[in-house]
């Protein structure tokens, strides 16, 4: 039973972790799915966007490539990128800088006069490096505008291949700032727009000091990446130490990641309370089981203990009520059959008597003056001689089926079944040679002896039936008994 409710409760308790377990791997699975998701389609939304910036970018060059460099001075170049700005909502300014550094044209309206740029990371790069390609920069602040802005930029030639300048687009980082607040997310959750140098352009929900800080030894740069340019993964953020499970996709064209994190805490807290009630529930469930289960064990455990308790009362019942038939049975003193057994011992023997034909022979013996016993011994005295009287009578050698009783008072019995009076009157002898010779002193008995003696009465017959029968013998061997005291006592006498 025990048992059964030990693995009942572990199948619940198993089934149930099982559940829950799978059902969290789901929730894990579905969050990882959305996250790569979304990062791939901001990836898609950055790459557009930055493609725009590096055509209108191309077109600038164009520009003066077709028309020369000193073009880009005249108020009509200085007009068309100022077109061009407008058209693009990202696009924060465009910039012409010549081989030293100095301002020549801005799609702006300010241009500083003693300005130059040849500080700029963006410019010492294009100056070391001969190739055409736009080049993508941390991010700056405008000197402009004041504005936090991502520098977009190309180089210049001149006819020799010589470097000329920079031409240069800044993207707003408040677009994207923008931007990602159209989605709804949680309070930690994160999007990160991330230069392949492994410096943050852009994060929200974190404060602008976010910007510009190297991811180098996040798990993005120091493993993911490495295996696959997009994808999904659960890592602790380098910035904050926030564990999410993060969604990541490189741009194609352009040096830039992008990763949407979701908060690992408030995935669990969200799971956790979407299944509570199910927890809950099957808790509860639990609980009843074992009460259940525990109140069944309590009563198997006390209907056990009550049958043994029936039956420990049923054996003392059993030993009390054979105590009671002996006592019913047995006289108290000596310990022989009492008077009661007599009379149903004797009524038997008539029977079986009738039944066989056989005869049957009772023996009655008195003790000799034992009133006198009494008065010379008290009766404590006349007690133990009368014990010892029925132990010698009783360890006569016997056949079964006799009987030896105490028939009452100091008057012994002795009932043989299948016997004739021969037999009986040899039992008797040998009976009363036997108290003799056992020598129990009876000083006041006026016998020559002096010795306690017995007298003794005995008959046979054989039954004919009738009820009178065992009576019949009674009368006989007290006749007979009383013969023997009446010539003398210490005698045996048979039934005439
Ligand atoms: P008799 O030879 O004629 O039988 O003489 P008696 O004295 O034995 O006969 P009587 O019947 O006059 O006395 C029997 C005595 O046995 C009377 C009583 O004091 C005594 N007696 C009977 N039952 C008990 C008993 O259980 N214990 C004791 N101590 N004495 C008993
Ligand atoms: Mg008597
Ligand atoms: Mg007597």
């Amino acid at each position: 039973m025990a048992f059964f409710l030990l693995i009942t409760v572990l199948a619940v308790v198993g089934v149930n972790i099982w559940t829950l377990w799978s059902s969290w791997q789901h929730n894990q699975k579905l969050r990882e799915d959305d996250a790569r998701n979304l990062s791939v389609s901001l990836a898609k939304q950055a790459e557009d966007a930055f493609l725009q910036v590096d055509i209108t970018l191309a077109d600038a060059v164009r520009q003066l490539t077709l028309n020369g460099l000193p073009y880009a001075a005249t108020p009509a170049f200085a007009l068309l990128l100022k077109e061009q700005q407008g058209k693009l909502r990202q696009l924060h300014g465009l910039f012409i800088y010549d081989a030293q550094g100095k301002w020549i044209a801005t799609s702006g309206n300010y241009t500083p006069a003693k300005g130059n740029n040849a500080d700029r990371e963006y410019f010492a790069w294009h100056r070391t490096h001969t190739g055409t390609g736009v080049h993508v920069g941390r991010v700056i602040r405008s000197r402009s505008t004041g504005d936090l802005v991502i520098p977009v930029s190309v180089r210049l030639n001149d006819e020799a291949g010589r470097f000329a300048g920079i031409a240069l687009a800044t993207v707003k980082v408040d677009y994207f700032r923008q931007f990602y607040s159209y989605y709804t997310l949680g309070e930690r959750d994160v999007l990160a727009l991330i230069l392949a140098d492994t410096s943050v352009l852009y994060i929200r929900p974190l404060p602008e000091t976010a910007i510009n800080r190297s991811l180098s030894s996040s798990p993005l740069f120091t493993t993911v990446l490495k295996t696959s340019a997009s994808g999904s993964a659960t890592w602790r953020s380098t910035l904050d130490g926030v564990e999410r499970v993060y969604g990541y996709a490189r741009l194609e064209q352009y040096p830039l990641i992008v990763t949407a994190g979701y908060d690992r805490d408030a995935i669990r807290t969200a799971w956790l309370s979407a299944n509570a009630a199910d927890v809950v529930l099957n808790l509860v469930l639990l609980v009843m089981i074992t009460g259940m289960g525990m109140f069944v064990l309590r009563q198997v455990k006390a209907n056990v203990r009550n049958q043994l308790e029936l039956t420990q009362v049923r054996d003392e019942l059993t030993t009390i009520n054979h105590t009671l038939q002996s006592l019913a049975l047995i006289d108290g003193l000596t310990g022989l059959a009492n008077r009661r057994q007599f009379d149903v011992m004797l009524e038997k023997a008539v029977q079986r008597s009738y039944t066989s034909g056989e005869p049957v022979s009772l023996i009655m013996f008195d003790i000799d003056f034992f009133k006198r016993y009494n008065d010379t011994y008290g009766h404590v005295g006349g007690d133990a001689c009368l014990l010892k009287v029925g132990a010698i009578l009783k360890g006569l050698t016997h056949r079964t089926g006799d009987v030896v009783a105490r028939y009452g008072g100091e008057e012994f019995a002795i009932i043989l079944p299948f016997t004739g009076k021969a037999d009986a009157e040899k039992v008797a002898r040998r009976a009363a040679e036997a108290v003799m010779s056992a020598g129990i002193v009876h000083e006041s008995s006026g016998l020559p002896e002096g010795v306690v003696t017995l007298s003794a009465g005995y008959c046979a017959l054989i039954s004919d039936g009738q009820a009178d029968q065992a009576d019949r013998l009674k009368q006989q061997a007290d006749r007979a008994l009383y013969e023997a005291k009446r010539n003398g006592r210490n005698r045996v006498q048979g039934m005439s």
